[in-house]
């Protein structure tokens, strides 16, 4: 399960990982599997100018602090007093792997999310686990543990303080990950399946980076029944880009403009009577068949629906790639596959929450 230092590939290209969260969250933990499992090295920032949020039941621990991450590694830890001399060294030690949990303020982290080998990743867990979790830390240390109301008061202050909140950083992560997980072997398991460190997550692939430009392209929809995005690209260049909505100079199809798709008409019913261009349709009439030449794929958010099949085999479409399913899919398969065009559904890897749990395939 676990990825052993020795058989982790020299090739692997160079990522910082930046682990923020709340008290207890895991991000400590998070950090040590890295650096135990998968090759990463311990990064400090020294700075003791950051942003504390004191007069809470974790102050008599805050100085055991730094001692809790020491035992994140037996390795040599790297301490940097700024952000610009952490990221010079780590410039320069490219194809090597680096983790920090030392992100406290937003100069830090918008100095970082600068790099294309920065990963933000964000750690959260609920405030009962984490309270528990808090309570054993007092205990092992001999300390009085606080009761639940005065750990959620001094946690929401950490979290949500109008200069200092965590939230401020832990929004603009890349990766949210949620951890439930009572025991280290079960955060493992998670985090072994997980596949943190993949390379996609720094940096789309094509596939990834076209499906987004046709979800970005939906966005501009005015149709009334749904959104639909489409990219023509070749040789990785685009062409064409297309959104559905009604024909320009016309009454947007959201402002009255399609009376068949204002009447609530189920979907893929009346489709003679819609006044709406297809995404489709927009992106090869914008591109038109000269320039669409040979070699063009189709990205496309939905896949496409009868009508714009023909018109895709009709302009020469080599590939069409679509992200989520329609209602006429098999249909829309037949066709292409008659006209020598190849069909694949390709979703890109799913942001916001990634829930930290034990798989079937783990046990
Ligand atoms: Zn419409
Ligand atoms: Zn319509
Ligand atoms: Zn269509």
């Amino acid at each position: 399960m676990y990825i052993a230092w020795d058989i982790i590939p020299s090739c692997w290209i160079i990522m910082l990982i930046g682990l923020c969260g709340g008290v207890c969250s895991g991000k400590h933990a998070i950090a040590e599997y890295l650096v135990q499992y998968q090759g990463f090295q311990l990064l400090e920032l020294s700075s003791t100018t950051f942003p504390r949020i004191s007069n809470g039941p974790g102050d008599h621990l805050s100085l055991q602090h730094s001692e809790e991450k020491r035992k994140v590694t037996t390795q040599s830890v790297f301490v940097f007093k700024t952000t610009e001399t952490l990221l010079t060294f780590v410039t320069k030690r490219w194809r090597e792997r680096w983790v920090t949990t030392d992100i406290w303020d937003i100069t830090t982290l918008d100095l970082l999310l600068q790099r294309p080998f920065f990963l933000l990743v964000s750690v959260d867990a609920p405030v009962s686990l984490r309270w528990q979790r808090f309570r054993d830390r007092c205990c092992s240390r001999q300390l009085d543990p606080p009761d639940l109301e005065r750990f959620v008061v001094w946690d929401d202050k950490h979290l949500y303080d109008k200069d200092h909140g965590r939230t401020y950083l832990t929004d603009r992560a890349q990766v949210r990950l949620f951890n439930p997980t009572s025991s280290l072997e079960e955060l493992h398991n998670a985090l072994g399946s997980l596949d943190l460190a993949n390379e996609l997550r720094l940096r789309p692939n094509w596939d990834q980076y076209f499906m987004q430009l046709a979800s970005l392209a939906a966005q501009r929809s005015n149709c009334m029944k749904r959104r639909v995005g489409c990219v023509l690209v070749r040789e990785h260049r685009v062409i064409s880009t297309g959104y559905n909505g009604t024909p320009r100079n016309t009454k947007n199809c959201n402002e009255g403009g399609c009376p068949r798709c204002n009447h609530g008409e189920a979907g893929g019913t009346s489709l003679s009577m819609c006044l709406c261009i297809h995404a489709e349709e927009n992106a090869l009439l914008e591109a038109g068949r000269e320039r669409i030449g040979k070699g063009a794929v189709l990205y496309c958010d939905t896949c496409p629906c009868l009508t714009c099949t023909v018109k895709i085999a009709q302009v020469g479409i080599s590939e069409v790639v679509y992200s989520k399913g329609y209602s006429m899919d098999e249909e829309s398969a037949a066709i292409l596959r008659g006209a020598g065009i190849n069909l694949r559904q390709f979703s890109p890897p799913r942001n916001g929450l990634v829930y930290l749990q034990r798989t079937d395939a783990m046990d």
